[in-house]
Formats: C-alpha cells, sequence, structure tokens
C-alpha cells in the first residue's frame, strides 16, 4: 500500500492508497481489486478489501463510499453512513464524490484506476476528507469543494489540512481535447495543468490541477503532497482504465480517524 510520509508523520489519521498488489483476484483484476462493479467475484473483492483494511487496523463494517458520478457532490457523513460501501447490495452516498467526516471510526473509502484520489487530513485529527476526482471533478473544482466543506461543516481551517494527491495517471499518458483541456485549465485558474502536444490536443496534468485547486481553496502549498506515480506507466503495481482499455480493477483509497 502506499502512503504519504507526511501525513504518516503528523500522527492523528489513518490511511493508505492500495496498490494492485497483495490480493486474490484473478485476470485483469490481479490481484487486489478493491471494486466490485467492474465483473470480479464479489467474494475475491471481499477478501480484498478485508486485507487492506486489516492491514490498516481498520474497524470492519465502517466503510463508506460515494456513488462516484462525476460530479461534485460532497456529502458530510457519519457513523450512520456505514455500509453505504459501493458494493454489490449499495451504491454508496448517491450523487457523491467527495466525503468528509469529523466522526471517528468512519473509514472513507474512493475507488479509482487513472482518476486522482485527493486526500484531506486535519493535522490535530478532527477532520478528514477524501475526493474521488477525474477530469469532470477537476472541471467542477470538487478539491477546492471538499476544503470548504470540511471548514464549514467542522468549523476549521484550510491551512489546518495537510493534502496528498495519490497515484493517478500522469500527463505524460493523458492525452485530451481542447475542452477538456480548457474546462480543467479555468477550474485551477492556471494555463500550465495542460500543455499543447499536437494538432488540438494536449496533456492535462490531472494531479497539479487538483494540488493547484487546494491552493486555490487555501491549503499551503508546502502541505500538499503528490505522488509521481502514474497508473498507466506503471501497470506492474496499478489498475488503469486507460492502459487496460477499460477491463481493470480498482485501487481503493482510504482514510479514518484512529478510536
Ligand atoms: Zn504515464
Amino acid at each position: 500500500m502506499f502512503v504519504f510520509p507526511e501525513i504518516e508523520a503528523a500522527g492523528a489519521i489513518c490511511h493508505a492508497c492500495t496498490t494492485r498488489l497483495g490480493g486474490v483476484s484473478e485476470g485483469p483484476f490481479a490481484t487486489l481489486n478493491m471494486g466490485f462493479h467492474v465483473g470480479d467475484d464479489p467474494w475475491r473483492v471481499r477478501e480484498n478489501r478485508g486485507r487492506a483494511l486489516s492491514a490498516m487496523g481498520a474497524p470492519g463494517g465502517a466503510l463508506v463510499a460515494g456513488e462516484q458520478v462525476h460530479g461534485d457532490g460532497v456529502a458530510v457523513v457519519g457513523p450512520g453512513d456505514c455500509g453505504r460501501e459501493w458494493s454489490p447490495h449499495s451504491p454508496g452516498v448517491p450523487g457523491t464524490d467527495g466525503l468528509v467526516t469529523a466522526s471517528r471510526g468512519v473509514v472513507l473509502s474512493c475507488y479509482v484506476a487513472d482518476c486522482v484520489p485527493v486526500l484531506l487530513a486535519h493535522r490535530g485529527g478532527r477532520a478528514v476528507g477524501l475526493v474521488h476526482a477525474g477530469w469532470r471533478g477537476v472541471a467542477l473544482a470538487i478539491p477546492a469543494k471538499a476544503v470548504t466543506t470540511l471548514c464549514r461543516a467542522f468549523g476549521l481551517e484550510p491551512h489546518d489540512f495537510l493534502a496528498g494527491i495519490g497515484p493517478s495517471i500522469g500527463a505524460c499518458c493523458y492525452e485530451v481535447g481542447r475542452e477538456v483541456a480548457e474546462a480543467c485549465q479555468a477550474a485551477a485558474r492556471s494555463s500550465s495543468v495542460a500543455r499543447p502536444a499536437g494538432s488540438d490536443r494536449f496533456r492535462l496534468d490531472l494531479k497539479e490541477a487538483c494540488r493547484r485547486e487546494l491552493e486555490n481553496a487555501g491549503v499551503l502549498p508546502g502541505d500538499i503532497f503528490v505522488s509521481t506515480l502514474c497508473t498507466s506507466c506503471r501497470n506492474d503495481l496499478f489498475f488503469s482504465y486507460r492502459a487496460a482499455r477499460g477491463l481493470t480493477g480498482r485501487m481503493a483509497a482510504l482514510m479514518f480517524i484512529p478510536e
């Protein structure tokens, strides 16, 4: 599992981004597929999730996920939401790509294979936030909205948070059209997040766009940590929707405030 040493060192929040290693799934889902909806055997996904959660010392049955609709919905969740976990029996919290909580032991989760997991950890352990951001989420500035929601809901300040931008597709492997590039540049308020790559094509740096949006929301630049790992370049370590042309597993980002 991948962790941000700086968030780990702060000592107040448990977090991890899973890789594709260490699970029981086979074929395109080999081996640690955390997503139920991709066509894998549900019992294998349950086993994989159990392994990841127990490796983190996470409380059982406390998982919460959003529906992940590539929107900008951010929900405040608590103990009553545990079990809304993006399983075959629950779509997760409806219309939601971002989750925040101040409740101990509620395990926020999001599921990605190229999209960016954005982790927000209060340095004193008072709250956590987790965002699923693909280009649509970036174009809607969902990382910034999650910071705002955290601060409003719990009376905190943006500079109280450490942020992690997890393994996801890099600009090296992410070519998009002009409309997508311009939407993300506008939302991030930075032209450098997308660079020309031939006729009307652009290389989009989703991680840099997320970083800019967090900074725009008031998170201190020195408190934002960005994984340099590209999920598409590193198929040995990660699932990549683009590299696999669709049929693949999902990694999870997981966060909770320990009891
Ligand atoms: Zn790459």
